[in-house]
């Protein structure tokens, strides 16, 4: 659905660009320097979501979306502005950016003002999601470590680094609420993960912070590292659009509101993030690859009505990262980098 609307958006934004470009605006031969993708992302805490098939990319920092069309002169910003800039372009299959889009992505402010973001409101309280459980191993890896069959499952390695973060959590912050969806080997569905962290909300000025912990799979038995996802704000546009297309003459001003708060959501949930993102390249990061931040529409995430990210801790195809997963010293190193991420987070948020 979500997708559906981002297409037509999509559809909108070549029609405007086209009609940007008939009123005479040719693009000029460019003199511009270029930087690679990785060159762009070191300079800035921008990250990327690319459609090859619509050609079209956004660019997104906690305070700025930048979209773009490939080989088109134009930009958004933040979905709203549009304006003339060198293009993006394609070379051999790799995207190549303006240098001046540099400035853009920094001068929206490198340093987030915390403060602003959050107008007063305190964490009160931590939802720790150990992901599967029970008859759900999710993902499994089997290795055959010197001569013999050695077998890991998802479940367990979340469950380990999530009761030792509850554990953590709840010594650190007496005074505020933490809770685990699961103690124990049990099944849970998604709803009722979910519900129990939306149950947690209090008064207007608490937040809740949803963490949900997984490890990934690969076919590819090569791939290792941790990554961090959040909230993809196109799911919640989608939403702003289907409703206005709908109530196009009754404009609904809760759902609308609804919407800024789903974007608000979004930017904090991209600080804590960065910040869980950070806690563990700090512990694990000399170990294993950085995989970076990730957005998408997960279920469980999407759900939840606060600021909220998934940590995949690691691939248990990898037989090394297996190994790693099975020790309990690793294990704890993750649970210090998520544990680091989320105190680094509530301090910048309550400074
Ligand atoms: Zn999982």
């Amino acid at each position: 659905m979500a997708r559906r609307y981002f297409r037509l958006v999509c559809i909108g934004l070549i029609l405007l660009l086209s009609g940007g470009l008939v009123l005479g605006q040719s693009a000029e031969s460019s003199t511009e320097e270029y930087l690679t993708l990785d060159q762009l992302l070191s300079r800035t805490d921008a990250v990327l979501q690319w459609d090859p098939a619509a050609n079209h990319g956004v660019l997104r920092t906690p305070r700025l979306t930048l979209g773009f069309f490939a080989d088109m002169p134009w930009i958004t910003l933040d979905y709203t502005e549009y304006q003339r800039a060198a293009p993006v372009r394609v070379d051999d299959g790799e995207l190549l950016f303006p240098e001046s889009y540099l400035g853009l992505l920094q001068n929206a402010g490198r340093d987030v003002d915390m403060g602003t973001v959050a107008d007063g409101r305190r964490v009160a309280a931590i939802f720790i999601d150990p992901g599967h459980g029970g008859r759900d191993p999710g993902a499994i890896g089997k290795h055959t470590v010197d001569g013999s069959l050695f077998e890991i499952y998802e479940k367990d390695i979340v469950l380990d680094v999530g009761v030792n973060l509850y554990n953590l959590l709840r010594q650190s912050y007496p005074d505020r609420r933490v809770a685990i969806s699961r103690l124990d080997d049990t099944y849970l569905r998604l709803e009722e993960r979910t519900n129990m962290a939306n149950e947690m909300v209090l008064a207007d000025n608490e937040v809740v912070l949803f963490v949900s912990l997984h490890a990934n799979a690969s076919l590819n038995t090569r791939a290792t590292g941790f990554e961090v996802w959040y909230l993809s704000p196109e799911v919640s546009r989608g939403e702003l659009i289907s409703r206005r297309s709908t109530e196009i003459d009754d404009p609904d001003l809760i759902s609308i509101l609804n919407t800024l708060r789903d974007e608000e959501l979004t930017i904090e949930s991209i600080l804590l993030a960065r910040s869980v993102l950070d806690g563990l390249h700090g512990r694990v990061g000399s170990i294993t690859p950085n995989r970076g931040m990730k957005m998408e529409s997960w279920y469980v995430v999407r759900n939840a009505k606060m600021p909220s990210v998934l940590v995949e801790l690691g691939f248990v195809t990898n037989t090394d990262e297996a190994v790693r997963l099975s020790r309990s010293a690793y294990l704890h190193k993750l649970t210090m980098g998520i544990y680091t991420g989320i105190h680094q987070f509530i301090n910048d948020f309550e400074e």
